[in-house]
């Protein structure tokens, strides 16, 4: 089956030829299918015989609400998808005075392993397309009937081991004719996979790097990290500098506060050394609690970022929005997957 929603203009254009359709076709599926339509009857500019082709010959991903969290604490809504395959993955909308922002998944589970993290608890399942990455922005708009401004690639997966899909996502969503995101409202987070990044940098595009980074040091990082230990904080930094002089772009580093592990002064001083001399900023997470994990969240938060800022880093405490919903991302599909798997009334928590 084509997927056409993963398709550029200049794709669809080429595959219409193929039918022996005139060129506007492509922009006309191009704009249906980024408006969120659920069938190919709806696209009622096109001739009959075309969408009954369409219906034959392609597919049409529309993923359904499994489950639907508002917070009545601050509007954030957190979305379980079901795709097609039954797979599930998480979306959250974030209600901030400049707009919504999506917070969205780039694949089924994770691979890299993080300690503290609910995605990764069971592997990878599987990369998504970028056409299901995309339903996520184009859906949640529907569901909720509000404008998305900014997206953040901070969702379950590491967006960076899905390199080829996520970069046509980005080029699809920031589309005039379609979603029209522009690359500066959009902010990708990565464990660090630094060939990657260098793969990246070498686009020159304008959005937001964000790595986690996690601990200063070696020995910490790996405890937390697994991908570490391939890497090494200092291969990392190296690429995180040369990121900045190629795009011209600040980095954003991410650092969980987890108690009694990376929130130490003398961590804070080692994260400030590091960072001297380099345009970038610190992101402190406090820890959300994962039911399978022993961390806990840090109580030194406040102090942590003072020691950074009087030692000329700056640093931000990175605000908690609906913590009334469900803790980290990861842990809501995980909760229905194994509820049903397993003991399936505890999926309906
Ligand atoms: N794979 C990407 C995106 C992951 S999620 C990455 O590693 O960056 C986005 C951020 O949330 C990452 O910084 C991740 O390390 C962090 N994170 C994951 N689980 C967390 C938890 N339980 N508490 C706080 N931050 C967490």
């Amino acid at each position: 089956m084509t997927d056409l929603k993963s398709m550029t203009p200049e794709e669809l254009e080429a595959y219409f030829k193929e039918l022996g359709q005139p060129k506007f076709r492509a922009m006309q599926v191009f704009r249906w299918l980024h408006g969120g339509v659920e069938s190919f009857d709806e696209m009622t500019n096109l001739p009959k015989t075309l969408r009954e082709r369409l219906k034959e010959e392609c597919l049409l991903t529309v993923p359904q609400v499994e489950r639907r969290q508002v917070s009545q604490l601050d509007g954030t809504i957190k979305y379980l998808w079901r795709l097609s395959d039954g797979n599930c993955v998480e979306t959250v909308l974030m209600r901030y005075k400049h707009g919504n922002t999506v917070c969205v998944s780039s694949q089924v589970g994770c691979n890299m392993g993080c300690v503290f993290c609910a995605s990764t608890l069971g592997g990878k399942v599987r990369d998504l397309t970028a056409a299901e990455i995309l339903d996520q922005v184009i859906f949640t708009e529907k569901d909720c009937g509000e404008t998305i401004s900014n997206i953040v690639m901070m969702g379950i997966g590491e967006p960076l081991d899905n390199f080829d899909r996520v970069l046509r996502f980005l080029t699809l969503v920031n589309h005039p004719d379609g979603v029209n995101i522009g690359m500066r409202h959009i902010s990708l987070s990565t464990c660090g996979l630094v060939k990657q990044i260098d793969k990246l940098a070498r686009l020159g595009l304008q959005l937001t790097l964000s790595v986690s980074l996690h601990a200063p040091d070696d020995e910490t990082r790996t405890r937390l990290m697994p991908v570490n230990r391939a890497v090494g904080v200092d291969l990392l930094m190296d690429t995180c500098r040369r990121y900045f002089e190629t795009t011209g772009r600040r980095i954003s580093y991410e650092y969980a506060m987890i108690d009694g592990v990376n929130d130490g002064d003398e961590q804070a001083d080692r994260l400030a050394r590091l960072l001297k001399g380099q345009p970038g900023h610190v992101n402190l997470i406090p820890l959300n609690e994962v039911a399978e994990s022993p961390l806990k969240p840090s109580r030194r938060v406040r102090q942590f970022q003072q020691r950074l800022e009087s030692r000329g880093v700056t640093a931000t405490v990175r605000r908690k929005l609906g913590g009334d919903i469900d803790a980290s991302c990861g842990q809501l599909r995980r909760r229905i997957m194994e509820g049903e798997t397993h003991t399936p009334e505890e999926g309906s928590t």
